[in-house]
């Protein structure tokens, strides 16, 4: 195999971050893999390390009680730096790496042998590797056994990122949402972070599928959600909470704030032709609540938006209502 790899480390990085992998919990498909590498190559340990900007990140490390170290000790950086496996079969005979806190201390690491994770796009966000406290040669079928596994754990990075996504409008599905804005109440609990949600939903869309079809209803829906999100910022959260409702969660954002996004979404909305024969408009309505007493579940805060959603609907649609702030948290 050449050395293809065209290392572009902030493409990389933005192609690591599309994953939305890391600090996520253990999951088994992964633990799977690196206890199998631990069992073909008879070595104490195996992990799934990804290459963040200053650290490497395990999401399965088996044989070792750490979930991350600093970049410059990782082995796993030189082997995404190439596209074929990186064998050291002595690290202490190695410039590069006998000198390294983690061959010099614990966990002593001797030897390595490493398959770059590459997405189908090409980038190398880390690698599938073997470890051993002793030093070692790696045999071919190990060697082989290795980089046919590889591919598996960056199939299994896809998978969880489409079991994320809904396939027609590419936003978070529901569970996914409402585990954003399970974070976010996590955040606002400790770090007393503000952050508003706000729901929409398109006006009357039962009557676009009645008199269009339902193709048509289709493209209304992925034509409003890629309005919302080229209209929201890289840091919030969009997603399809149900047929054609959407939730947008806005970090560090108050009242005034994200009724003013909802304004600008809505405003974008009700201009925006929608290609079709013949072509189509729509609107939507909007309902905001920002986070605080009484929205401390999720059930709770999609509650509050839902209201204020419900009351922009019978107030004649085509507007954002804000959730008023209850008594406890204006005192
Ligand atoms: P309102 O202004 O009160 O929101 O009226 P509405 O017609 O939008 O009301 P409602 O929420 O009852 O209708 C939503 C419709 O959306 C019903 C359902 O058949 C349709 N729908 C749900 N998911 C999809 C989808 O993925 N594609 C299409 N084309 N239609 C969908
Ligand atoms: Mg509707
Ligand atoms: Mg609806």
């Amino acid at each position: 195999m050449s050395c293809a790899t065209s290392f572009d480390e902030p493409a990389r990085i933005a192609a690591l971050r599309r994953y939305g992998i890391l600090d996520t919990p253990a999951e088994g498909a992964f633990d799977k893999v690196t206890n199998l590498v631990r069992t073909l190559f008879d070595v104490p340990i195996s992990a799934v390390s990804l290459i963040d900007t200053e650290r490497q990140w395990f999401k399965s490390i088996t044989g070792l009680d750490i979930s991350e170290t600093a970049r410059s000790m990782a082995f796993c950086d030189h082997a995404i730096r190439q596209d074929e496996p990186l064998i050291i079969t002595d690290a202490q005979e190695d410039p590069r790496f006998c000198d390294n806190p983690l061959v010099t201390g614990e966990p002593h690491i001797r030897s390595y042998a490493g398959v770059p994770l590459r997405t189908p796009d090409g980038y190398n966000l880390g690698s599938l590797c073997a470890i051993d406290t002793r030093p070692r040669d790696f045999s071919s079928e190990q060697m082989a056994a290795l980089t046919g596994l590889a591919p598996i754990v960056v199939e299994q990075m896809e998978l969880r990122l489409l079991a994320e996504r809904d396939h027609l409008s590419g936003a978070l599905t529901r569970r996914a949402f409402i585990a954003e804005l399970d974070k976010r109440i996590a955040l606002f609990t400790r770090h007393r972070r503000p952050a508003a949600l706000v729901l929409l939903d398109i006006d009357h869309f039962k009557q676009i599928n009645d008199r269009y079809g339902h193709p048509a209803g289709d493209r209304v829906i992925e034509a409003v959600a890629a309005l919302c999100k080229g209209l929201s910022r890289p840091s919030d959260a969009f997603g399809r909470i149900g047929g054609e409702e959407f939730g947008l969660l806005l970090p560090d954002t108050r009242d005034a704030d994200a009724l003013a996004v909802a304004n600008r979404i809505r405003s974008a909305i009700e201009r925006f032709e929608i290609t079709n024969n013949p072509p189509l408009h729509v609107t939507a309505s909007f309902g905001v609540a920002t986070i605080g007493a009484g929205r401390m579940s999720s059930e709770a805060w999609l509650s509050a938006a839902d209201t204020a959603l419900y009351q922009a609907k019978r107030a004649g649609r085509n507007q954002a209502v804000l959730a008023p702030i209850e008594a406890a948290r204006a005192a």
